[in-house]
């Protein structure tokens, strides 16, 4: 069995976090650490570790993280200059927290997508 993470405390409202949105299948937070103006993290409800772990009936909480990411860009005021999502996989991507995540990232340029730097 996967290991619960602090997002699991989030989902349940034991810790505190500014939540944004939530429903039956996802939730939406600020990042507690916003690497830009608007850095919101979108989340299952239930734990899938990485990317690796999603299973066919996973999908429609993914498809559910993607709507819930567009509405809060449109909800930000970002959705028109754009914006980025991310989902990090295992150490190389640096992946942290082990409950999926997708970050949405936007308010200012972002500038290349990849650091060039190894
Ligand atoms: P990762 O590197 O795993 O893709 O990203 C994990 C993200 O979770 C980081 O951006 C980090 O700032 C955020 N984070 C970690 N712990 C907490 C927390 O307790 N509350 C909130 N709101 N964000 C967190």
């Amino acid at each position: 069995m996967a290991e619960e993470t602090i997002f699991s405390k989030i989902i349940r409202r034991e810790i505190p976090a500014d939540i944004l949105f939530q429903d039956e299948l996802v939730t939406a937070f600020r990042d507690i650490s916003a690497q830009a103006p608007t850095h919101i993290l979108i989340i299952p409800n239930h734990l899938i570790p990485t990317i690796n772990d999603i299973k066919a009936s996973d999908e429609k909480a993914l498809g559910r993280m993607m709507s819930v990411a567009a509405k809060l860009a449109r909800e930000e005021g970002i959705a028109e200059d754009g914006y980025r999502l991310i989902l990090n996989c295992n150490e190389h991507a640096g992946q942290e927290v082990f409950h999926i995540h997708m970050h949405l990232v936007g308010g200012h340029s972002l500038g290349p997508m990849l650091s060039k730097k190894r």
